[in-house]
């Protein structure tokens, strides 16, 4: 290996060294920690975030991109090094434009708008986390100042999270999709509800446990290298191939939280422990993006796991798991149960067909607030009128709408809440490229297999980690630019069976 190469990656395995740590003392922070550690935890995060943030900024990297651009300059584009520069090219540049004062000022921030708003949501109080909110707004506008000139001033935030999306494609898909989405869940939300009570029932939080790792290592989670522990909001996280973890949140009277939750982790955690084990410790060995992060967690939670097929082959192991509870359950019942479609005011609690107008929302309203057309003080009207249009229902508090989310509280305005509905056009597309390649995976989901169709998701997607930008990723994967059409044809003709969409 060429000496500058091999000191670059000695750097880079510091830095995402420095990272794991960071990521380790979240981990024990939302599982284990007693309340009493919170604030020494805040400080320890913020002296790690800072370390890994100068030393990814470090003058040093950038001469020695210089010289191994110009070394490598005639590679072929798709190397492993050539895009292990790029990558590393845009990190550096990316850490160097945001001042040093810029990135604790706004940590700072952060952490008094998150205590703020953790009192603000449950006394539905928005007046007092408004003025943080306010502010929030003016930083995410300096923070993508920083990375002048742009067409629109989210596109610095959304590619932050979505590589090489912008405001414009962003929008324009999901127009598109709004447009399909609103009269679909208008005719179904006018046919009678499903019936979920036997959901609601009392089913022993072991048990769930238990059923639920089972399904993830039949997806194929290695919990050889991985493990699953409580949390209050379920997360995955990765500290090298060797060591990728997700958590749950269980509730003994409902069983699809712990359920879908942990269905939904294990999609993460596949992802990340299939990346090429080489990229480990470098810029390339994570997922490509939130978006296409969150297209392997709703193919496996949503596309196979809410299938029928997939609980003819899981349903009777389920019902021997509760066989008071369940029973005398039909599997139609059952299945039609954690599919209902509703008009619901959570975005977490939403079905896939409400999901995405509770997504659209929230990506229309960070471009308005960060264009100046809305004002913070209008939020909460606007939420509500924008409610009426698209679901029918207004929520009658703050907390079940402005304040429910921790993302605008937590984080910037602009670019935290796209990845959710890009992932699932995304989970649609690939989902539908792999059954177009391999017709037989349906088959297999129906008798509890999932090799096929994990072999094709880490040929095509997961081995690549972040050599590839997400549009290349897709295209490459299912021969087309990203679209809504195959998640729409998904929707229609899973909830066409469902409810009767076939009338005008
Ligand atoms: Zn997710």
């Amino acid at each position: 290996m060429h000496p500058d190469l091999l000191t670059l990656r000695t750097r880079l395995k510091e830095h995402a060294d420095l990272e794991s740590a960071a990521a380790l003392l979240r981990w024990d922070q939302m599982t284990y920690m007693p309340p009493g550690g919170a604030e020494a935890r805040g400080r320890q995060l913020a002296t790690l975030d800072r370390l890994s943030h100068d030393r990814i900024a470090d003058p040093e990297i950038g001469r020695l991109l210089d010289r191994l651009e110009a070394i490598f300059q005639h590679q072929s584009a798709d190397s492993d090094e050539a895009r292990l520069l790029r990558v590393t090219r845009r990190d550096h540049e990316r850490a160097v434009r945001v001042p040093a004062d810029f990135v604790s000022a706004f940590a700072n921030h952060r952490a008094e708008s998150y205590e703020v708003w953790t009192k603000a949501r449950p006394s539905n109080d928005f007046a007092t986390v408004r003025p943080l909110l306010e502010k929030t707004v003016e930083l995410s506008r300096r923070y993508a100042s920083f990375f002048a000139p742009y067409e629109h001033v989210a596109d610095p935030l959304i590619d932050d999270a979505d590589p090489g999306m912008k405001a414009a494609t962003v929008r324009a898909l999901f127009a598109e999709l709004r447009a399909e989405l609103v009269p679909l869940v208008r005719r179904m939300t006018a046919e009678p509800p499903a019936d979920d009570t036997c959901l609601r029932q009392k089913f022993a939080e072991e048990k769930q446990l238990a059923f639920g790792k089972l399904l993830a290592e039949r997806f194929g989670y290695d919990f050889s290298r991985g493990r699953q522990d409580k949390t209050h909001h379920p997360f995955m996280t990765k500290f090298s191939s060797g060591d990728v973890r997700i958590t749950t949140r269980v509730r003994e009277d409902d069983l699809s939280e712990a359920l879908f939750s942990t269905l939904h982790e294990a999609g993460h955690a596949i992802y990340e422990q299939n990346v090429d084990s080489s990229f480990d410790a470098t810029p390339l060995g994570h997922g490509a993006s939130a978006g296409v992060h969150e297209s392997q967690s709703r193919l496996w939670e949503n596309l196979v796991g809410r299938s029928r097929g997939f609980w003819e082959a899981f349903y009777p192991r389920l019902q021997s798991s509760f066989p008071g509870e369940l029973g005398a359950i039909s599997l139609d019942t059952f299945y039609r149960a954690i599919n209902k479609v509703e008009r619901s005011l959570i975005r977490t609690n939403a079905d896939e067909v409400t999901y995405g107008l509770h997504v659209i929302l929230r990506f229309d309203f960070e471009l308005d607030l960060l264009e100046g057309k809305l004002q913070v003080a209008d939020l909460p009207e606007a939420w509500r009128e924008r409610f009426r249009a698209d679901f029918g229902i207004i929520p009658e508090t703050d907390s079940d709408g402005v304040l429910q989310d921790v993302h605008w509280y937590d984080g910037f305005v602009g670019g935290a809440f796209q990845c959710y509905a890009l992932g699932n056009l995304m989970s649609a597309q690939f989902f539908g490229a792999a059954v177009g390649a391999h017709p037989e995976i349906t088959r297999e989901i129906a008798s509890g297999r999932f090799d096929t169709l994990r072999g094709w998701l880490r040929e095509k997607v997961y081995r690549h980690g972040r050599k590839l930008l997400p549009g290349e990723l897709v295209e490459r994967a299912t021969g087309k630019p990203l679209g809504i059409g195959p998640y729409i044809a998904y929707l229609k003709s899973k909830y066409g069976e469902l409810y009767r969409l076939d009338e005008p």
